[in-house]
């Protein structure tokens, strides 16, 4: 059916945007209520590449099992990741196994199997670019499309958030470049992140993903107009020489759970990087994808209610976790600060799980973190 001919369909839920964000609400509201009529629109054709690490903390995989979605079959081919090397600012390292395994699988690859996952769920998927978001007095118009509640999962450049809110403030993108390369000698099965006081805060990333092959990458939280691609380039290779050919090299914006706007009563939610949730330790964003994206699409069938409802839900699962991520954010901007806490993680594994789970997923600031930051 073309776009012109379904101008007076009436969906319950629109999604925009199939990345995992998108994909969670839609299974959440189907499961939420059962028979209820789901569109999720992207503007690409699966399978399709997403500039990212393709690391995945094994907490978003809790998440999707929750949403009923295979994750054996998702993570297929892909083995574990079991260990983490960590190498702070000032040179300090540590490498300890993962309290729970991560994976490494690309997003070509992950994002069609969790849209297979959804499409088997019974959402409905069209190819469409939406261009146009806009409130009626009883429900949400989608370039003609109505619907009674849309949730805006369609990225860091979010067409539905440039609708409601003003850009993020400053401080709160960050900039990276990602490639692909051979998997480096001695680097099987071992994550390894490489930090930098050069235009701290930014570090460069190799995440083998077990087939012989490592997403290779460098970032930077943007304090200023953007830096040129030739001078990203050569902070990256000071960093960490990638040594040998990259290929697939390309650069995407985060925005950080810092800058994230506030989540207004109606009908129109925003879920995943369209909301701005990226963490700004790691960078990490498919766990707070499915999470915001789960929550948003239970609250979706609660018409104008449902904004009320997602904020309330996300304040219940997030809202510490976010206050302790921004405070931390705000501790480190003195890189000897990430030093003291590598040195913590060295004399402590507990130290290191509770710092990756802040880093990954929903965890919060221990006395035990908090004691090592201070040291
Ligand atoms: C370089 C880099 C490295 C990263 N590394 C990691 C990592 O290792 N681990 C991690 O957890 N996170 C990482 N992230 C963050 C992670 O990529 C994002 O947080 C995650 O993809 C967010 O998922 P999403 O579903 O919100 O958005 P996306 O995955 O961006 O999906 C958005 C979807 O919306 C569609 N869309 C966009 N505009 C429109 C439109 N107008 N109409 C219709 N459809 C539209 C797109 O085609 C896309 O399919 C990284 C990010 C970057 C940039």
């Amino acid at each position: 059916m073309t776009h012109e001919e379904s101008d007076s369909e009436r969906w319950d839920v629109i999604v925009v945007g199939a990345g995992p964000a998108g994909c969670a609400a839609a299974v959440a509201a189907c499961r939420t209520r059962p028979g209820a009529r789901v569109l999720l629109l992207d503007r690409s054709d699966f399978p399709r590449d997403k500039v990212c690490g393709d690391g995945i903390a094994a907490e978003a995989f809790d998440v999707l099992a929750e949403l009923g979605m295979d994750a054996a079959a998702i993570a297929d081919g892909y083995p574990p990741v079991e260990r983490l090397r960590l190498a702070a600012p000032g040179g300090t390292e540590v490498e300890r196994p993962l309290a729970r395994p991560a994976h490494v699988i690309p997003r070509r690859v992950l994002d069609a199997r969790i849209v297979a996952e959804a499409l088997r769920q019974g959402v409905v998927l069209r190819q469409h670019a939406v261009r146009s978001v806009e409130s009626t007095p009883d429900g949400v118009t989608v370039d003609g499309l109505r619907a009674d509640v849309v949730v805006g999962a369609d990225g860091a450049e979010s067409v539905v958030r440039r609708a409601l809110h003003p850009a993020p403030p400053a401080g709160t993108v960050a900039l990276a470049f990602r490639a692909y390369a051979d998997e480096p000698a001695g680097q099987t099965g071992t994550q390894v992140i490489t930090m930098t006081s050069a235009h701290w805060p930014a570090y460069a990333w190799s995440f083998p993903d077990g087939t012989g092959r490592a997403n290779v990458g460098y970032g930077e939280v943007l304090t200023a107009a953007p830096p040129s691609r030739a001078a990203m380039l050569e902070r990256w290779d000071a960093l960490a020489p990638a040594g040998g050919p990259r290929d697939a090299l390309r650069a995407h914006r985060l925005p950080l759970s810092t800058g994230r706007p506030p989540i207004p009563d109606g009908r129109i939610l925003l879920v995943g990087d369209a909301q701005c949730l990226i963490n700004p330790l790691t960078g990490e964003g498919i766990f707070y994808a499915v999470r915001s994206g789960q929550l948003a699409g239970r609250a979706a069938l609660a018409g104008a209610r449902a904004g009320t409802l997602y904020r309330r839900a996300m304040r219940g699962a997030l809202g510490r976790h976010f206050r302790h991520t921004t405070l931390l954010a705000r501790g480190t901007r003195a890189p000897r600060i990430i030093d003291a806490a590598v040195r913590a993680c060295r004399r402590d594994q507990r130290v290191f799980d509770d710092l990756l789970r802040i880093g990954l997923a929903d965890g919060l600031l221990t006395p035990r973190l908090v004691t090592g930051l201070r040291r």
